[in-house]
């Protein structure tokens, strides 16, 4: 894909995170990998106005090499899970406020109850608290990556590789999906969960 599609792809799924209501203000950011180099929205942009200058080329030390904008605060984070995954090439990350209701209590996204949720996540684990744009931040959470492809930030919010940035984003919907109909399931006394067998069976479906 050319650098301007991609651009645009990142300011489509961008409006559809806020149509969403998964992107309030100026949270969350989105990039995409383009060759060598990462392109990621500027830092205190709004994902539901990104134009193509709030979209800037970085590299692996990310230093901008195109655009003149400061990239966003998490570029670290983002180039951090580029480098342990190769085969992630777009990433997303949101303060959605179901998901960021369990971050911010520090339940991980784990209950078998949902069988897309198993297919696509398996469980979805909850990183140590550190200061958002923090080194400290890329330490305790890129690890994850190694076995899963979204982690929550405690007290913060999520982030969620993806293949592409239709990926990235059809994922994000369906663990916010998750995440508020776990909560309301609690609400009614609490959700049935699936069992080992059933998990399986679920897992056995990745592979065909
Ligand atoms: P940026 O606007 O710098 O990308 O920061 C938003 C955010 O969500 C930080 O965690
Ligand atoms: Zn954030």
């Amino acid at each position: 894909m050319q650098k301007e599609e991609l651009k645009s792809k990142i300011i489509e799924y961008g409006k559809k995170l806020s149509q969403k209501n998964m992107s309030p203000a100026t949270s969350g950011n989105i990039s995409a990998r383009f060759e060598d180099k990462i392109l990621i929205t500027a830092s205190g942009t709004c994902l539901s106005e990104l134009s193509f200058d709030d979209i800037v080329l970085i590299d692996e030390n990310a230093n901008v090499v195109e655009g003149n904008k400061k990239p966003s605060s998490e570029k670290n984070l983002h180039i951090a899970i580029y480098q342990i995954r190769p085969d992630i090439n777009a990433i997303v990350h949101c303060h959605s406020p179901y998901i960021s209701a369990f971050a911010v209590c520090r339940i991980p996204l784990s209950k078998p109850i949902i069988s897309e949720n198993v297919f696509y996540f398996g469980e979805i684990p909850v990183a140590d608290y550190a200061l958002p744009g923090s080194n400290k931040l890329v330490e305790n959470t890129a690890k994850y990556f190694e076995k899963h492809n979204a982690v929550l930030l405690a007290n913060h919010g999520i982030i969620i590789g993806g293949t592409d940035l239709k990926n990235a984003y059809y994922l994000t919907e369906t663990a916010e999906t998750y995440a508020q109909i776990y909560l309301n399931s609690l609400l009614l006394g609490g959700p049935k969960e699936l069992s080992k067998k059933e998990i399986e069976e679920i897992y056995k479906l990745r592979n065909s």
